[in-house]
């Protein structure tokens, strides 16, 4: 995309509109333009080793539009029809994903999932949002998830030195938004006997999107599946709600002793300057409860030890997120701890 043609495209927007335009709007509406363009024309491939990825920029859903005084509708399906449209569109969809974000780190997930399931429209308008997000990062974790877990697959599979079909890896992703990451792994075939050696259980507050089949709906701190059944736990950037610890003991009760979770989270969520400021303090019901508004990793750590994992890897390589492989360290789960990390504030746009 060159410059002269972005400016071509901001040129398309009516010229009664563009005449109301600041020179520092023009300005910023031809970087927007140019930079839409070309997360449009992005596609990004992922090779595993046993299968090639296509991962197509998604489009966007379009939304009615509230500005200044006047209602511009957009009807779905339809193109906007002028930048200013456009702006508006995507203000609107970055300040609904904003909000409902902030709901869903600062309230319990009984409420998240009460809330969810009251008006499941809620989920499109959050992963919209969520979407714009990631595009803007360097690499989605859910990326380094499939390669980490095909890597994972393909060390057992050399161990077990066979080509006989091996029992299936058993995932569980909780809080699996649009279920990319079970579209992805149940994409992968085993070149040696052509099946897909994943079976993916993805839980989220709804079951929406373009993979909603894939999609159990439920609160992730309560999930349908058995106990010890799952060989990888995940985690993908949705340790929401208040009640983190809920969501760790669950983890653990569906996991197979010698299974793992794996965990990637927002590194503001875990980072502080301060690197003491845990206090265990007795509620008033007696319970300990671990107070984090300034919370950092290695804290999280100390939580998750006494949630009953140990955390055997740490990649803090990514700008964006902190990755932990945990597995279990023998301990039963602290029934009562509770324990609330810093929400992810996203900036706006
Ligand atoms: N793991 C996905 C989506 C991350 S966004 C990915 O990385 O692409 C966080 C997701 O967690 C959202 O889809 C949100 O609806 C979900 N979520 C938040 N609280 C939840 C809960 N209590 N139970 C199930 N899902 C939850």
């Amino acid at each position: 995309m060159t410059k002269r043609k972005a400016n071509r495209n901001a040129a398309e927007a009516s010229e009664s509109e563009q005449q109301q335009w600041s020179k520092s709007k023009k300005k910023r509406m031809r970087v927007r333009l140019m930079k839409e363009r070309q997360q449009a024309q992005s596609s990004a491939q992922l090779h595993t080793g046993m299968v090639q990825l296509n991962v197509v920029a998604p489009t966007c859903e379009k939304v009615s539009l509230e500005g200044k005084g006047r209602t511009i509708a957009v009807k779905a399906g339809s193109t906007p029809s002028s930048a200013l449209q456009k702006a508006f569109q995507e203000r609107l969809t970055g300040s609904r994903f904003r909000i409902l974000n902030e709901e869903l780190y600062t309230s319990t997930s009984t409420t998240a999932f009460q809330r969810f399931q009251q008006n499941p429209s809620l989920f499109d308008e959050y992963h919209e949002g969520f979407r714009h997000q990631v595009e803007q990062w360097p690499i989605n974790p859910v990326t380094i998830i499939v390669e980490q877990l095909t890597q994972l697959y393909l060390t057992k599979r050399k161990a077990e030195k066979s080509n006989k079909i091996m029992k299936k890896i058993v995932v569980a992703d909780f809080g699996c938004g649009e279920a990319e990451l079970a579209k992805q792994l149940l994409m992968i075939r085993d070149s040696g006997n052509n099946t897909c050696p994943f079976t993916v259980h993805s839980f989220d507050l709804v079951a929406k999107g373009p993979n909603a089949e894939l999609i159990t709906a439920c609160d992730a701190a309560h999930t349908p599946l058995p106990a010890a059944t799952v060989d990888y736990g995940i985690f993908c950037l949705a340790l929401m709600g208040t009640n983190l610890a809920d969501f760790i003991r669950e983890g653990h009760r569906v996991l197979k002793p010698d299974g793992s979770l794996l965990i990637a989270e927002v590194r503001s969520r875990f980072e502080s300057a301060t690197l003491s400021t845990m206090e265990t303090k007795k509620n008033k019901s007696n319970q300990d409860v671990i107070k984090s508004s300034e919370s950092s990793l290695q804290e999280f750590i100390q939580v998750l030890d006494q949630l009953g994992f140990e955390t055997y890897h740490t990649d803090r390589t990514n700008t964006m997120f902190v990755l932990l492989n945990l597995k279990k360290n023998g301990k039963k789960p602290k029934k009562d701890l509770k324990y609330t990390a810093k929400p992810c504030i996203y900036k706006r746009r």
